[in-house]
């Protein structure tokens, strides 16, 4: 198995580094649980710095190779961010004119960064949130359909096989059948939906399990909050087990460990997701079960550092 992080490879593009993330045992925070493996996917290792490199990549490459998607028109989508750094990353990339919709309260340095690959940004009322911006780009999509293409995160099948082809098969490859359960935050719920799908064909006592936030209001950016909010078209309930509910402060607290414990900065989804990983690993000690838990950390912590503090830590 090659590691980005750990090997040097020669490639031909930035899309070629896509993939193949390190796991990484988190044996420090789980000292008191030495019985359960616990591994964190470190998917800030793709080389737009999260786990959305791989829908937005093969969203793009399947859209090229159909003719939906040419350099005559603009790709345009609603992002919390990291689909937008991708998107942009690999607009760039190929060639193709990248506009984004997001909240007009997301991060300076998302901004930047997306800006930075000649991406335009379009802003959308940040009371009303991601679906804000979904409502928009639908709009402005309706408007002038000849002008975009809208690959639609929240609908796109591509989104959650990105993770059935390529998450799931190196989860496989790295820890094989050894993997008894799998943990995953719920955004668009591609990664959590298409690795769960190919997980279980291939082991079938591995239960997979959805993080999500207890509130609407919270601090876990990234994820969505599924009963106050429009449920994705590409969502099925029936790909993993459970759901668990994390609050923001046991999130942050977790990211807060894995930088001072295991020297990973880690966003807040990641902490949250860690955070319920270990909750399961708990358990399986306490009953003496042993297990091995993998948990995906979607991106890196110092995206999240912004000039101004948040206010109460919210955002939406
Ligand atoms: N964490 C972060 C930081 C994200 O940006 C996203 C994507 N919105 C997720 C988790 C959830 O990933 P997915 O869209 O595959 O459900």
């Amino acid at each position: 198995m090659r590691h980005s992080l750990a090997r040097s490879r020669r490639l031909g593009s930035v899309v070629d580094a896509v993939g193949d993330t390190p796991l990484l045992r988190l044996s420090r925070v789980g000292r008191d649980t030495p019985s359960v493996e616990v591994y964190a996917k470190l998917e800030f290792a793709n080389p737009g710095g999260s786990v959305k490199d791989r829908a937005a990549l093969r969203m793009m490459t399947r859209a090229a190779a159909d003719g939906r998607l040419t350099s005559q028109k603009t790709l345009i989508d609603s992002t919390s961010g990291n689909t937008g750094v991708a998107y942009s990353l690999f607009g760039a990339a190929m060639g193709f004119k990248v506009a984004l919709v997001m909240p007009s309260n997301v991060s300076k340095a998302r901004k930047d960064i997306a800006r930075a690959f000649g991406t335009e940004l379009i802003f959308s009322d940040p009371m009303e949130g991601s679906d804000g911006a979904i409502r928009l780009v639908r709009s402005l999509v309706e408007k002038d359909p000849e002008r975009y293409f809208y690959p639609d995160q929240y609908s796109n099948e591509d989104n959650p096989l990105a993770h059935y082809h390529g998450t799931a098969r190196e989860i496989l490859e790295a820890v094989g059948d050894r993997i008894t359960h799998f943990v995953a935050g719920i955004g668009t719920s591609g990664t959590i939906v298409g690795t769960s799908r190919r997980l279980r064909e291939h082991h079938r006592p591995i239960r997979c399990i959805a993080v999500e936030p207890t509130e609407a209001l919270h601090g876990l950016e990234g994820l969505k909050h599924l009963p106050s909010s429009l449920v994705p078209a590409i969502h099925d309930e029936g790909a993993y087990h459970e759901t668990m509910r994390i609050t923001t402060e046991d999130g942050w607290d977790m990211s807060d460990r894995l930088a001072r414990e295991e020297a990973l900065h880690v966003g807040h989804s990641g902490g949250a997701a860690v955070f319920a990983a270990f909750e399961i690993a708990k358990r399986l000690h306490r009953e003496q079960q042993g297990g091995c838990v993998v948990a995906i950390v979607p991106d890196r912590g110092d995206r999240y550092f912004a000039p101004m503090k948040w206010e109460k830590r919210y955002v939406w």
